[in-house]
C-alpha cells in the first residue's frame, strides 16, 4: 500500500530489529512469488484473495491491509488502468489484463510491504515494457538506496528510469518508512532532484514503490472511495519493495522469499 500522510519523526531501527522484520518481508515475498502461479484468465480477484486469507490464517500471520483505515480486503487487486489500492472483487482477469497485486503482512509486530504487476496470458509489448520499466525503476532506485544518501537521490534515480522510457510517475501516492506501523516517515517520492531532501541514515527501513503510467500520470479516485485510477485511463504499473539500510553499502531487500 501507499502512502498520502506526512512524515512524523524517522524510527530508526537495530539491527537486531531488522533481523527481527525478516519474517513478515519473507512472508510476503513468498506469497506473491505463489500468487505470480495463480494470476492466469479467468482467476477472480477475490480467489486471489482469499488464498492469502487462507494462508496467513494457517500461519497465524496477520493480513496487515485488512482494516487499514477500513480496506476491505487482505491483498490489493488492481488491473490496467487501476494503479493502487484496488478492491480484490469477483472481476474474472482475462488475457492481456495487467495486475497489479500489492500485499502487506505482520509477524511478531513487524510490517513487511511488497507489490508486483503480473502479466495476465498473453499481454501487449507495450505493457510488457511498462512492466520490465516500472521494475527497473525500482531496483534502479533500491541500487542507490544506501547510508548518506540524499532522498532525493533515491527519488530521481526511479524517476530517471521511468521519464527516459517516455513513461510517467504518479506523484499523489508515494513510499514511505516501514516498522511497527505500516505507513512511518519518511515519505519516499519517487521522483526528486540528485542532492536534496534527508539524509538516509543506518536503521532505516523505507518501502520503495514506483507507480508508473503509459499516458498522463494525473490519477483518480473511484466511488468505492480507494481504487487509485489514470485519469486518462492510460495502464499503469506497480513495483515495490521494504529495504533496510543496516549496515554501509547496498540497502537490503526484506521482502523476497
Ligand atoms: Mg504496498
Ligand atoms: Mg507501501
Amino acid at each position: 500500500m501507499s502512502s498520502t500522510r506526512q512524515p512524523r519523526q524517522v524510527i530508526l531501527k537495530t539491527a537486531a530489529e531488522i533481523e527481527q522484520m525478516r519474517p513478515a518481508g519473507q512472508m510476503v515475498g513468498e506469497t506473491l512469488d505463489e500468487l505470480r502461479e495463480m494470476v492466469k484468465p479467468g482467476r477472480k480477484l477475490s480467489e486471489l484473495d482469499q488464498y492469502v486469507i487462507d494462508k496467513f490464517k494457517r500461519l497465524d500471520v496477520i493480513p496487515t491491509f485488512l482494516g487499514y483505515q477500513g480496506f476491505p480486503h487482505t491483498i490489493c487487486a488492481s488491473v490496467n488502468e487501476e494503479i493502487v489500492h484496488g478492491f480484490a472483487t469477483e472481476r474474472q482477469l482475462e488475457d492481456g489484463d495487467i495486475l497489479s497485486i500489492d500485499l502487506g503482512a505482520t509477524i511478531d509486530g513487524w510490517v513487511g510491504d511488497s507489490a508486483r504487476t503480473f502479466a495476465v496470458g498473453s499481454i501487449s509489448e507495450e505493457a510488457q515494457r511498462l512492466l520490465d520499466v516500472t521494475r527497473e525503476s525500482l531496483m534502479a532506485g533500491i541500487s542507490v538506496a544506501r547510508i548518506g544518501v540524499r532522498k532525493g537521490d533515491i527519488g530521481a534515480a526511479i524517476q530517471e528510469v521511468i521519464e527516459s522510457a517516455g513513461y510517467g510517475v504518479v506523484r499523489g501516492y508515494v513510499g514511505h518508512g516501514v516498522g511497527r506501523d505500516m505507513h512511518e516517515p519518511p515519505s519516499m517520492p519517487n521522483y526528486g532532484r540528485p542532492g536534496s531532501g534527508m539524509t538516509m541514515r543506518r536503521g532505516m527501513v523505507v518501502a520503495l514503490e514506483p507507480m508508473a503510467t503509459v499516458g498522463d500520470p494525473a490519477t483518480a479516485v473511484l466511488d468505492d472511495g480507494w481504487t487509485v485510477v489514470t485519469a486518462d485511463g492510460s495502464l499503469s504499473a506497480h513495483f515495490e519493495h521494504t529495504v533496510a539500510l543496516r549496515e554501509d553499502g547496498p540497502a537490503e531487500i526484506l521482502t523476497q522469499a
